[in-house]
């Protein structure tokens, strides 16, 4: 769960998709996982448009109402599809590099913070998708998140945000719930690019009962928007 605002030179995301809209196409960021193979963020994928969203995305923008609040918006795209349509949206992010990104591309309302640091506002929709449950880190993260929300929804507000069930897509024997002392779907990360390496973090993946679980004991409802075979799910916290 980070907590701060990056430094540029902590930033690689920042910095490759700073280089990807300067024409760098085939930009892209490492990523080391504690638990999954190790990946790759493209900058294509990050600038993806609307057409080139996935069905949670695109339910998830469809179910996006009053002030909206992108937590972790990345490049942007989905508060740019949101405010193609009339929506008051705020594209917020850690990333000084992504903030910058956001305001050439457009982005008209920004926020250079963290979702954890965010006091007293009140929005009626907080946006997390591409995993976005992830930013709470750790359960425990989860159980803060669950709590902060309250000084940061509006009365009814709502949060709309995907995760993976982990256990859908690895047979791994460490992975079965129950299995190791810790959830399943704790890991950590490191992203680099060219030279610059950023800070390890931890991101959640989360099955959805357990998700439910942990919404509810904190007095909220939860459901399940939608549910695809490999795992990955859209929640709806309200
Ligand atoms: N939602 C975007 C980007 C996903 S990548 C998309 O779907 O394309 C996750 C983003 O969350 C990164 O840009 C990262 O900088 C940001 N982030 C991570 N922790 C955060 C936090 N605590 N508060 C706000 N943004 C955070």
């Amino acid at each position: 769960m980070l907590t701060h605002t990056l430094s540029p030179d902590r930033d690689p995301l920042g910095a490759m998709l700073t280089d990807y809209m300067d024409g760098q196409s085939d930009a892209f960021v490492r990523v080391d996982s504690s638990l999954l193979e190790m990946s790759e963020m493209t900058g294509d994928i990050m600038f993806r448009n609307q057409e080139e969203m996935n069905d949670l995305e695109t339910v998830a923008l469809s179910l996006c109402q009053g002030k909206i609040l992108d937590v972790g918006a990345g490049s942007g795209c989905h508060s740019l599809a949101l405010q193609a349509i009339g929506h008051d949206v705020t594209a917020m992010d850690i990333s000084p590099g992504c903030l910058r990104v956001m305001e050439r591309r457009g982005v008209e309302k920004r926020l250079f913070n963290s979702l954890f640091r965010l006091k007293e506002d009140r929005f009626n929709t907080l946006l997390m998708l591409m995993n976005g449950i992830g930013i709470c880190g750790t359960i425990e993260g989860l159980n803060f998140f669950l709590q902060h929300i309250r000084g940061i929804l509006a009365h009814g507000g709502q949060v709309l945000a995907d995760s993976t069930d982990l256990s859908a897509r690895y047979t791994n024997l460490a992975l079965v719930p129950g299995q190791e002392e810790d959830y399943y779907g704790e890991t950590e990360f490191t992203m680099a690019y060219e030279d610059i390496r950023g800070e390890p973090f931890e991101w959640l993946y989360i099955d959805y009962a357990t998700l439910a679980f942990y919404a509810e004991f904190h007095g909220w409802r939860c459901e399940q928007v939608l549910k695809r075979s490999d795992g990955k799910f859209l929640a709806r916290i309200y």
